[in-house]
């Protein structure tokens, strides 16, 4: 059947805009103006972005089944101390859908691409927050459950799921109206300074994922004595600490690529790798704060925060709202160039029509 489907050519390096360029990555480019059709096309053909879409995509099916089930499952409408797990599975559901969407359409344009990317920014920043408000309800120490930082920590959490997403919006084009309008190309901080637009990325995601994790570094790495939560589900963090440093590195070093380009373009690039470590990250977080939330019910249920409306759905819908208002704020120049071209065409296609 594909076979009798012509699938679109792929481009090198220098045949596509700046904008497009991966480091390292020489061939494999789609069509920088590709149309919706091509993009879900490229899905089944051999591109640098192919295996990128995979390993989000499937894995989306995956904690989306989690979901389902742990809601099918449990009484999660009266019972609070669920909510957590399921705002998580519901971030784990939506971070790597959003990747994968933005991996598969982000060759339609170069303004497409970087309103697809800030989706992916929103939704992963919306994971950093899934992330506090399950550790805040599970994982934190016995030693440290009610204390003057456990009951900060997801405002804090909040906070700096707004200013990540804020900063990795920024680090595509600088501030929408100030910085960019409609000539985007020219007020590109990317191409003028990658470095430091990488670098604001790496920070980006970095900080909220160390501050998420105070609780749990504290818990498996430094406390001694007692209250100190040391059970089995320690070693599931372990792998998850692990896979989530290397995640950390792959993004930020470019490594293999970088020592041999063009050597990795379709299989094996640090992005692809990035995402696979990223994904069994996620997988083994889960599994540990699965094993703490049955483990240690009855002993949090009595002394720990309890868990309301605010420190949980609340949070995470005003994470949403939030995001979304900054996506909407740093896309709007990018779309009113999009608005008034297509209010142009309208108005000349409706003159046409008026004069026959
Ligand atoms: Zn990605």
């Amino acid at each position: 059947m594909l076979s009798l489907i012509k699938l679109p050519r792929v481009f090198t390096i220098n045949q596509v805009p700046k904008v497009f360029h991966e480091d390292s990555i020489i061939s494999g480019y789609r069509h920088p103006r590709s149309s919706a059709t091509d993009c879900i096309l490229s899905l089944f053909q051999l591109t640098n972005e192919t295996l990128n879409i995979w390993t989000h995509f499937l894995p989306t099916w995956y904690f989306l089944w989690k979901l389902v089930t742990v809601v099918l499952m449990q009484p999660v409408w009266q019972d609070s101390f669920t909510w957590p797990l399921v705002i998580f599975l519901l971030s784990c559901c939506i971070y790597p859908l959003a990747s994968s969407c933005a991996h598969t359409f982000s060759s339609m344009s170069a303004r497409a691409r970087h309103i697809c990317f800030f989706f992916d920014y929103g939704a992963l920043s919306f994971y950093s927050l899934g992330s506090a408000i399950i550790y805040s309800a599970y994982v934190f120490p016995d030693k440290w459950v009610n204390s003057f930082f456990h009951q900060c920590y997801i405002p804090i959490a909040v906070c700096n799921a707004i200013i990540s997403t804020n900063m990795a919006c920024y680090s595509r084009l600088g501030l929408p109206f100030l910085q960019y309008n409609h000539d985007i190309v020219k007020r590109f901080p990317e191409c003028q300074s990658p470095k430091f637009s990488k670098c604001l990325r790496v920070v980006a995601f970095a900080y909220p994922y160390l501050f998420d994790n105070i609780p749990l570094f504290y818990r498996v790495f430094l406390c001694a004595g007692e209250g100190c939560t040391d059970n089995d589900t320690n070693i599931l963090h372990y792998n998850h600490i692990a896979l989530a440093f290397l995640t950390g590195f792959l993004f930020a070093t470019h490594l293999p690529e970088r020592l041999a380009p063009g050597s990795f373009d379709y299989i094996g690039h640090s992005h692809q790798l990035f995402h696979v470590c990223g994904i069994l990250g996620t997988h083994f977080q889960m599994k540990a704060i699965e094993q703490d939330m049955v483990t240690r019910r009855s002993w949090l249920l009595e002394h720990s925060i309890p868990i309301t409306f605010s420190n949980s759905v609340g949070a995470a819908l005003l994470c949403v709202v939030v995001n979304l208002i900054i996506i909407i704020l740093y896309s709007l120049p990018l779309l009113s160039t999009l608005l008034r071209r297509s209010v142009a065409k309208l108005k000349k296609y409706l003159n046409t029509c008026y004069l026959l």
